[in-house]
């Protein structure tokens, strides 16, 4: 799950992480009272959405200017002006794709004088099952293209769970960013804050990007950006109330009332599956022959026939969807109950795309009798290889 960047700062600040002043805006009647508190004489208005690259991001709308998402201003005019101009609108970004964000909420920040930024990041690497630290001078850029281009700039290493974060780890930092007396004392202060809320929050990824260097010589986080590992929400409510939905994927937000593990992707077939693997297979396999998955869906082992019809009504109201693949391995769940799910979730919603229905396992022959008796236009498959390749042709409109 992931969060604005002044909620992500503010998430830091509870740990002591130097963080600049700010005061979140979600109307512009605020913006004064806001830039007053604050006191300026420099002011950072910055937009508030679920994607990096804000500050060289375009608005699709003429009156939202040509400044980008992230704006220097030396009044209170000119703060306000801002505000006008970016609330409600529509910003493009290399990470919203085309279709952009609209932005609902501005952070109003202290403007700070820059000397040098850095980039710091701690994410959980897989290969190592650790927290890893990811370093770099080269920061307020493209970290992926320093990577591609210069990887000597960036430093990475991992901490020991055993161990936790130790002194050495600060200093390691310090070196990768030339830093030396208080500076590297700061730095060593803040790894031992970010690595502790990194841990105790379960954190999935912490980037921040610029860290700098003020000209009073002051290190601060200027940016930061926290996903949540959302298998760990349960012990956290005080980070789900942080959640905006109105930055998530609407189907996906869905999926999550009913507990089904869902995420939209690009293609035409909608899948239905239970089991991570098998869902993955079938993923590969849709792909395998020629078209793409418009979903991950597995509806996982305990379902019942009402979670089956949410998810078929999901996949169904999904424009991009031209043809549906169910492909269930009855074991603890049983065939006949998805075919009855199926059934309800059809009955109600209606069925305008090709439906490919696949069962194995625990009461198929039951689960294949409620469907053929049930009078819908359904193509039965035998095994995943037939199923995809029939789904496949009907989509594809060949035979
Ligand atoms: P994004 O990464 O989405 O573009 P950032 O928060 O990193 O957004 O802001 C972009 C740039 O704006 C930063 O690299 C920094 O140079 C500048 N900036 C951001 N916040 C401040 C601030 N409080 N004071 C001064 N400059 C800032
Ligand atoms: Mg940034």
């Amino acid at each position: 799950m992931n969060i604005h960047e002044y909620q992500a700062k503010s998430v830091l600040r509870e740990f002591g992480v130097p963080v600049p002043r700010g005061v979140p805006i979600f109307a512009l009647d605020e913006a004064e009272a806001a830039a007053k508190d604050l006191g300026g004489p420099v002011w950072v208005v910055k937009s508030q959405i679920h994607a990096g690259g804000r500050g060289k991001g375009t608005f699709k709308e003429a009156q939202a200017g040509e400044k980008g998402g992230v704006r220097l201003a030396r009044s209170i005019d000119e703060v306000k002006a801002y505000v006008e101009q970016i609330l409600g609108n529509t910003l493009v970004t290399v990470q919203t794709g085309p279709a952009g964000r609209q932005v609902n909420r501005i952070y109003l920040e202290d403007g700070s004088n820059i000397a040098k930024e850095f980039y710091l990041s701690l994410l959980v690497d897989r290969v190592t099952s650790r927290v890893s630290f990811v370093v770099s001078t080269e920061g307020g850029m493209d970290i992926e293209e320093v990577a591609h281009k210069t990887p000597e700039r960036i430093t990475t290493f991992s901490v020991d769970p055993a161990t936790g974060i130790m002194p050495h780890h600060g200093r390691t930092v310090a070196k990768a960013l030339d830093l030396e007396g208080d500076l590297a004392k700061q730095v060593g202060t803040l790894v031992g804050q970010l690595y502790t809320a990194f841990v105790s929050k379960d954190m999935e990824m912490l980037e921040i990007n610029p860290l700098i260097v003020s000209a009073e010589g002051q290190i601060r986080c200027l940016d930061a950006k926290i996903s949540f590992d959302s298998n760990a929400l349960y012990r956290h409510p005080d980070v789900v109330a942080l959640r905006d939905e109105g930055e998530e994927d609407a189907k996906e937000i869905e999926a999550s009332k009913y507990d089904l593990n869902y995420i939209t992707l690009e293609g035409t077939i909608g899948c239905m599956v239970n089991g991570a693997g098998l869902a993955m297979a079938t993923m590969d396999i849709i792909k395998l022959y020629g078209a793409a998955p418009a979903n991950f869906l597995d509806v996982g082992g305990g379902a019942t026939k009402e979670k089956v019809a949410a998810a078929f009504k999901i996949i169904t109201a999904d424009p991009n969807v031209k043809g549906i693949l169910v492909n269930i391995f009855g074991g603890i769940m049983k065939c006949d109950v998805i075919a009855e799910g199926v059934i309800a979730a059809v009955k109600e919603v209606g069925l305008q795309v090709p439906l490919v229905v696949r069962l194995e396992g625990t009461n198929v022959d039951l689960g294949k009798k409620i469907i053929g008796e049930s009078g819908l236009n359904v193509i039965s498959a035998d095994d995943l290889d037939d199923a995809a390749q029939k789904i496949v042709a009907a989509v594809n409109g060949t035979p």
